[in-house]
């Protein structure tokens, strides 16, 4: 028999096919994976009041006796009261609940009862409206509450957990955390944690397990980062000794900004000798970190070696191969023999994609652009120099260690426009040199910003029309939300269908006589590339999309932007779609249509009317969204914690002190191979898994 904790849950009793699917659904199989699914806040059942002492106003538990049983009343159709009087010694309250009959049948006269809720009325009248009502007996703890679902409520969830707890006391568990270290960091064993986070005896019993257990998360997620960061420092990198970035400058259609010129000498600087280069470029959306990346590509490959560029969207890969083609494939006029870059997506038709492979074994392809498809098998380098990855944010931290493992120690260059705290950044780079662009290229105004309702809107239209009358382009951007998934876009057929409606109307409406396109992520990729071009040349004047232009995309002619329902969609991400204009030497607009009344989005869209800077609007996202969503797989591909917060609070402290152990046991056990680090590893790789586990060795 498998030990109890990788038994099905389905072992548990009162789990049946239909139970087992919901848990399953937030990737709960085992009972072990239930028994880390932590309540998300607790009630208070330990000290039962009298109904005097009961306060006012907040929840509460009462010990009291029912006088009578529930007397039901028929208010109208579909709502039923079940009324009765509950007192001790002292007082009395009148309990209400609402169409619970099975409730209701539950109470006795005579019987004494534990309710939890809300005392309401006055001193002379106490009421309690639906509390939770249990048997005195066992009842008086502190109960957790677990996110709870159709089916699956926080009291079944609790006795599931119960019953597993039960399993686990019989068999024991491995502890992810050897004895010696939890006696040196005075931190309790991993079954008492579990115990005492589902079922604390008191409060103090609560914070250690806590303590104890995000102590284990954050080792865990540390170790896991610092194996895909072990890029041996001390292996030296491949040498670039002569800069050529002079030469590359020379072919600009402009002058660098100081910022950028200081960020590409950083970058020359590190390569030409020692360890290989680490180095994040970090710069605002349109900052100009293209240019960047391309002029230290130029160099490496000059000096014989070849680079990769990675995107994350294949509309960004295509242009990025377009415009890097431009810039640094050879002008035969000149006699110039030129750089050939290479694309590769999986969308590339298998031919074309065999050709490629074989032209970049050889060596033939000097620059190649691609998908996260780069870092499919197959995908062999001749003389690997130089990976870097655009718009790193959207990738997960594992997949430019992926990348970066198909050379020999090559150098590597990391491109974020995603202003984060600092404390993400010290997760997520902490281990990389940085250049920031703090300079944006000359000639740009802000991005002029409106929020406006839904009355506007024919006006908002009319101001799109002005401007594409005088020959710039325009954006609308539709709500529909595409989730990114293995890097590709995917949209559901509902919303596509709307996508291509939306398109419809306004080509037949306010924009008739305008050339309108549409692009969306579920379009063949030759048509999105089709669209693409024909934007970029200036064909079309209007393009509808959805957030596939969020990253990246660079057409400085389109200067006004229309987000509707700009409720829907995040700060950060706000600011990369607007990032979409203001890219050239035109004053421009963005237009935010929302009838949201709420005060978080209004107060985002307000932000947005306020600021340009990034930075700005980082902050005020961590605090409208807290940290759980912050820190969340979307945004910047670390894996999701359970417990631990990290915005900056007291968990920070524990951040630090496991790095520290997490550097010294893996210079004891590199591979965590030792027998009492057995659990810990399978932690790790559990941890990890949601982000794919090649990633890690
Ligand atoms: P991002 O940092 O958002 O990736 P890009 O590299 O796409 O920005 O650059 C934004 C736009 O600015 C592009 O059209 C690019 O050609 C232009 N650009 C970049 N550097 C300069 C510069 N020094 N002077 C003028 N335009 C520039
Ligand atoms: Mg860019």
């Amino acid at each position: 028999m498998p030990p109890a904790m990788d038994n099905s849950i389905r072992a548990l009793k009162g789990v049946g096919d239909r139970r087992a699917a919901l848990f399953e659904k937030w990737g709960i199989s085992t009972v072990g994976d239930l028994l880390r699914l932590y309540p998300r806040d607790y009630e208070d059942w330990s000290h039962p009041l009298t109904v005097g002492e009961a306060p006012f106003g907040e929840p509460c538990c009462i010990r009291a006796t029912a006088l009578r049983a529930p007397a039901e009343r028929r208010i109208r159709r579909g709502l039923i009261l079940y009324k009765f009087e509950a007192g001790d010694a002292g007082a009395r309250m009148t309990v209400t609940l609402f169409n619970s009959k099975y409730a209701a049948d539950r109470v006795k006269a005579g019987e004494t009862y534990l309710f939890y809720g809300v005392v309401g009325g006055g001193f002379t009248h106490r009421e309690m409206s639906s509390p939770k009502i249990e048997p005195e007996e066992g009842e008086a703890r502190i109960h957790p509450l677990y996110r709870s679902t159709e089916g699956l409520t926080s009291r079944v969830i609790e006795n599931c957990v119960a019953r597993g707890l039960e399993g686990m006391e019989r068999e024991g568990l491995p502890d992810p955390l050897p004895e010696p270290l939890r006696r040196q960091e005075g931190l309790c064993s991993l079954t008492e944690a579990l115990r005492s986070i589902h079922f604390p005896a008191d409060q103090p019993a609560l914070e250690r397990a806590r303590y104890r257990l995000i102590f284990e998360e954050l080792l865990v997620l540390q170790l896991g980062l610092l194996r895909l960061k072990s890029r041996s420092r001390a292996a030296s990198g491949v040498r670039i000794l002569q800069d050529y970035t002079p030469d590359f400058t020379a072919r600009l259609p402009f002058i660098l900004t100081g910022a950028q010129a200081r960020a590409m000498a950083d970058c020359l600087r590190d390569m030409r000798a020692g360890p290989p280069m680490s180095r994040l470029i970090q710069g605002d959306v349109g900052s100009g970190k293209t240019a960047v990346a391309a002029g230290v590509a130029y160099s490496v490959i000059q000096n014989g070696w070849q680079a990769a560029m990675m995107a994350p969207t294949e509309i960004l890969a295509e242009q990025h191969y377009k415009s890097l083609s431009a810039l640094l494939e050879g002008n035969p006029l000149l006699g110039e023999e030129g750089i050939r870059v290479g694309l590769l997506t999986g969308s590339l038709p298998a031919a074309r994609r065999r050709e490629t492979l074989a032209a970049l074994a050889a060596g033939e392809i000097q620059l190649l652009v691609g998908t996260h498809a780069l870092l499919s098998e197959g995908v062999d380098f001749a003389r690997l120099g130089l990976v870097i990855t655009d718009e790193q944010h959207r990738f997960g931290v594992e997949q430019r260690a992926l990348l970066a493992a198909k050379g020999d120690n090559p150098h590597l260059m990391v491109m974020s426009a995603t202003p984060i705290p600092r404390t993400l950044a010290l997760i997520l780079y902490g281990d990389l040199d940085v250049s920031v662009l703090d300079e944006l290229p000359p000639g740009r105004t802000p991005v002029a910003t409106f929020a406006v309702d839904g009355r506007k809107r024919e006006r908002a239209y009319g101001y799109v029309r002005k401007h594409l009358d005088q020959g710039r382009q325009g954006y609308i951007v539709c709500p529909l939300v595409e989730e990114q998934e293995n890097g590709e876009e995917t949209l559901t057929a509902a919303s596509l269908a709307s996508a291509v409606e939306v398109e419809r109307k306004l080509a037949e409406g306010p924009f008739r006589g305008y050339r309108v396109g549409l692009l969306h992520g579920r379009m063949k990729p030759v048509e999105k590339e089709r669209v693409m071009n024909a934007f970029s040349a200036g064909e079309i004047d209007l393009l509808v999309a959805t957030t596939v232009i969020e990253v990246g995309v660079d057409v400085p002619n389109a200067v006004i932007m229309v987000i509707e329902n700009a409720e829907r969609f995040g700060l950060a991400q706000l600011h990369q779609l607007r990032g979409r204009v203001g890219r050239g030497r035109y004053a421009s607009t963005c237009i935010l249509i929302s009838d949201a009344q709420n005060e978080e989005a209004v107060r985002r869209l307000k932000v947005m009317c306020e600021t340009n800077d990034g930075f700005r609007i980082a902050d005020e996202d961590l605090k409208l969204r807290g940290p759980g969503d912050f820190f969340g797989r979307r945004q910047h591909g670390l894996p999701s914690l359970r417990l631990a917060d990290l915005s900056g609070g007291g968990d920070m402290r524990v951040f630090q002190r496991t790095q520290q152990l997490a550097r010294s046991l893996l210079e004891e056990d590199p591979a965590l191979e030792r027998t009492e680090h057995a659990a810990l590893a399978q932690e790790v790789r559990r941890l990890f898994a949601q982000v794919g586990e090649q990633g890690l060795n």
